[in-house]
């Protein structure tokens, strides 16, 4: 091993070294010390939780990151009942506000009705992404049988082809602004479809009743994170960002700014392109170094804004907006209770929100809730923002922005291991990728993955 010691001669040294202690990390950690594994989790942030983060606005908590459940997202459900945290239902009572082509209305139920014309085409475009969705395996979407095609053209080239409608493009706009945080001319149309079969279909994505949207967590999704790490102690070294993994035959040696680590295997958890922060030794395959410079992050920022009350309640309207006009594209309510405080959830457009001091992208926020709430909500009791873009630490999320071309080309390297380093994190999963629900599940499977070849090395050493 170049530049290393082995394994076990210096530093500390554990059965494996997990890289990220966001859902995935933990998972894996959690996995790997109930089997009876010693393990070290390193994280380059001084916080766990990854693209969770919680905030606070007049005293209320707030997912500044990750917030939704759903009810088939049975993983981070059993990680978030066995430390405690407990889901509320989103509220959706009541009619939901469309600003469209300058024009505000009120409708009910998911899918706004724009006019007759407009849920006609949304409805033919739904089947359409729908026959594509059944064509695409989400476990191996570059081996589909349409791959190659549906990877030549982004998103948005295909909603030209199809000539959807103005109103259809404008939702499908937000559909992939909230998912890959770009617009759908930066996505790849056999990524988009991918990720929507992996969130159980378009209806099930955007649906809050039985839905992705069905719940939040009372206590913050990034709560969970914190508890599984209070419990994982001083297995979580925090402030610890990988630069350098080298492996030979017997192990694999982490070199963090705060020391380095020795072990017998390494799972990284880190997003695609944040691989290609840290420096492989031997180098990764072409093909894996592919990933990591095509699969960038797309960007998304949030905004909260409180009030005394939830006041467009008593107006029958249920907090939940779309709109085509300004920073923020949509909105939700995420008040603790009827009595107050009120507190609106905000998806912001980056390109509009970041570049701004913190008083202008307040003023925006503001301003739009005004035209889409009324002038009650121009007097917020309190405000909170962040911008994921800007984070001085593996930036982005909450998904990445996979531009045509590179699911094809490097697609099959998001699990291929390296060696003795193993993948994990949302983006290698099949099913619910891009959620936290994913990351579970690929920490565990990673973990499992590695624990057998531990004891399959146990039993060929005893056998030597
Ligand atoms: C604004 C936003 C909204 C979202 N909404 C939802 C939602 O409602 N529901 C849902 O299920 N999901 C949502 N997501 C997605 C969800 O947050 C992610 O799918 C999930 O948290 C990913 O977990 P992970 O462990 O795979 O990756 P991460 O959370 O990214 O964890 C990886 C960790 O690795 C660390 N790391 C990276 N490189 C290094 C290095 N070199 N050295 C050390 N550490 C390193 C990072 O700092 C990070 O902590 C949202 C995300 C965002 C940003």
């Amino acid at each position: 091993m170049s530049g290393s010691r082995e394994p076990g001669s210096g530093g500390a040294s554990v059965d494996v070294v997990v890289v990220g202690a966001g859902f995935a990390g933990l998972s894996a950690a959690e996995r790997l010390a109930s089997m009876g594994r010693s393990v070290l989790v390193v994280e380059g942030r001084d916080r766990v939780g990854g693209r969770s983060l919680s905030g606070e606005v007049a005293g209320v908590k707030v997912d500044l990151g990750a917030t939704w459940v759903a009810r088939r997202h049975t993983a981070v459900r059993d990680l978030a009942s066995r430390v405690g945290c407990t889901t509320t239902g989103q509220f959706d009572q009541g009619r939901n506000v469309l600003w469209m082509a300058g024009r505000r209305r009120t409708y009910s139920g998911t899918i706004p009705k724009v006019s007759p014309a407009a849920l006609v085409d949304m409805a033919r475009m739904q089947m359409a992404v729908n026959k594509l969705v059944s064509a695409v395996d989400v476990d191996a979407a570059w081996e589909s049988p349409k791959a190659s095609r549906l990877d030549a053209i982004s998103f948005g080239e295909w909603l030209d082809r199809k000539n959807a409608l103005p109103s259809t493009r404008a939702l499908m706009t937000v559909i992939s602004k909230v998912q890959w945080g770009c617009t759908p001319s930066d996505v790849s149309l056999l990524h988009a479809v991918r990720y929507i079969r992996a969130a159980g279909g378009i209806d099930h994505m955007l649906d809050v009743e039985g839905g992705q949207q069905q719940d939040r967590l009372v206590e913050t999704t990034q709560e969970i994170a914190k508890r599984v790490a209070e419990k994982l102690g001083d297995r979580v070294r925090l402030g610890a960002p990988v630069r350098r993994i080298a492996q030979d035959d017997n192990g694999v040696a982490v070199h963090t700014d705060s020391g380095e680590i020795h072990a017998r295997y390494g799972i990284v958890t880190a997003a695609p392109a944040h691989r290609a922060a840290i420096a492989f030794d031997p180098a990764l395959p072409a093909q894996a170094e592919g990933l990591t410079r095509t699969w960038r992050m797309g960007v998304l920022s949030k905004a909260f804004a409180a009030y005394e009350v939830p006041f467009w309640r008593a107006g029958g309207l249920s907090g939940e907006a779309v709109t085509d006009t300004g920073t923020v594209f949509i909105t939700f309510d995420v008040s603790p209770a009827h009595s107050g405080p009120g507190v609106l959830m905000a998806f912001c457009d980056p390109r509009v929100f970041d570049g701004f001091s913190p008083e202008t992208r307040r003023d925006r926020v503001i301003q739009q809730l005004a035209d889409l709430y009324g002038p009650q909500a121009r007097n917020p009791i309190d405000y909170v923002d962040h911008c994921w873009g800007s984070e001085p630490f593996a930036p982005g999320g909450p998904n990445p922005a996979v531009a045509p071309y590179a699911t094809t080309s490097y697609g099959r390297a998001l699990t291929e291991p390296h060696g003795r380093i193993h993948w994990a994190g949302t983006e290698t999963a099949g099913e619910w990728a891009g959620t936290m629900n994913g990351a579970v599940l690929t920490g565990q499977r990673a973990a499992e993955r590695v624990a057998a070849l531990l004891s399959r090395d146990v039993r060929e050493g005893a056998l030597r």
